[in-house]
């Protein structure tokens, strides 16, 4: 149990945290209008074409900008658990050995350093996230919380959204549909608007790719179908993971007997454009290499949803140049 502060006007739910990588003023893309996105660290799913790599693992994580560094090496000296080396080739990092304590990234004079994800408090968030009331109000925009998968910070997130809902703000919930039943009904709940992604209709694909069983995702989003809360349903199209037709034919099959409540399909192109991304975090991104999808694809895509009866279905994200038949 925390201790609570003297001041007895500031409660105990002001005071959880979350841990935020990301705040995102005048968003457009994650709900209607325009919104300010928060976004969670950690998420339960293991996507390998994850788009936002610094919201997999819920710990803060240690990145360093190589076109910033000035070899000034103030870093090193600030280091505690001696985890950093210059080399030729770019800054070691061990991330054995480093805790994320954020030292190296005061001392750095050019901030090629940055520690991703910070514990905010609900307060904070929400004092942020009111700045901009007046284009959500002007818009029919609001907030939305997404990740990583904000239902990992369960506790935040609904704290988060009651006192949004208090302000008189729209809540959108961005989530994987990966996580408990429980505390996947209470988030729904709490929120105005469920963005909630299907990737992958077979059920050992999902395993393999995801890492998370495939009916737990179904189970939530045949229950979301339950209470009319409305749905925006989004597929990232990964070439090769899961844009074919079947796929797309049997998720919109799927939300069309399950999910009444339906605003919006959307289909997500792929881009690799989050490659920097992975390299800061030393992970490894399999897809660097993988060329852009063609608009003929999505636009084929698309139309696969349509004749499935989905209705309206949209499509958006970068695709390559074809040449003129
Ligand atoms: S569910 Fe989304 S955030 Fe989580 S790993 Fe997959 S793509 Fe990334
Ligand atoms: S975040 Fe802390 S432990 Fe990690 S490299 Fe920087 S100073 Fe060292």
């Amino acid at each position: 149990m925390r201790s609570l502060p003297e001041n007895p006007i500031v409660s105990e739910e002001a005071l959880l945290t979350g841990m935020v990588f990301n705040i995102q003023r005048y968003s457009t893309e994650d709900g209607p209008g325009i919104r300010t996105t928060i976004f969670l660290k950690g998420c339960p799913m293991s996507c390998p074409w994850c788009h936002n790599p610094e919201g997999m693992s819920p710990r803060p994580e240690l990145v360093w900008y190589d076109v910033r560094c000035i070899a000034a090496q103030d870093c090193l000296k600030v280091c505690p658990q001696n985890a950093l080396t210059l080399t030729p080739q770019g800054m070691l990092i061990d991330r054995d050995k480093c805790d994320a304590c954020g030292l190296c990234e005061e001392a750095c004079p050019a901030a090629a350093l940055e520690v991703i994800g910070k514990r905010r408090t609900v307060d904070e968030v929400v004092e942020e996230a009111l700045r901009d009331k007046v284009f959500y109000e002007k818009s029919n925009g609001g907030v939305t919380l997404s990740g990583g998968e904000p239902g990992l910070w369960f506790e935040f997130a609904m704290e988060l959204m009651r006192r949004l809902g208090e302000e008189g703000v729209h809540v959108a919930l961005d989530t994987c549909g990966g996580i408990s039943s429980e505390k996947f009904r209470h988030l729904v709940e709490k929120a105005d608007l469920i963005l909630f992604d299907l990737k992958v209709m077979d059920e050992e694909k999902h395993a393999q790719y995801t890492g998370i069983e495939l009916e737990k995702v179904l189970d939530n989003a045949r229950w979301l179908g339950s209470t009319g809360k409305p749905v925006w349903v989004r597929t990232p199209i990964i070439p090769g993971y899961t844009d074919d037709e079947d796929n797309i034919r049997k998720i919109a099959n799927f939300i069309k007997v399950n999910m009444p409540n339906l605003e919006r399909y959307d289909l997500l192109a792929f881009n690799n454009t989050c490659v920097g991304k992975y390299e800061r975090l030393n992970r490894i991104f399999a897809m660097a290499d993988q060329p852009l999808l063609s608009r003929k694809e999505m636009e084929r895509l698309k139309e696969v949803a349509i004749a499935e009866g989905l209705e309206p279905v949209h499509w958006s994200g970068a695709t390559r140049l074809e040449k003129e038949a």
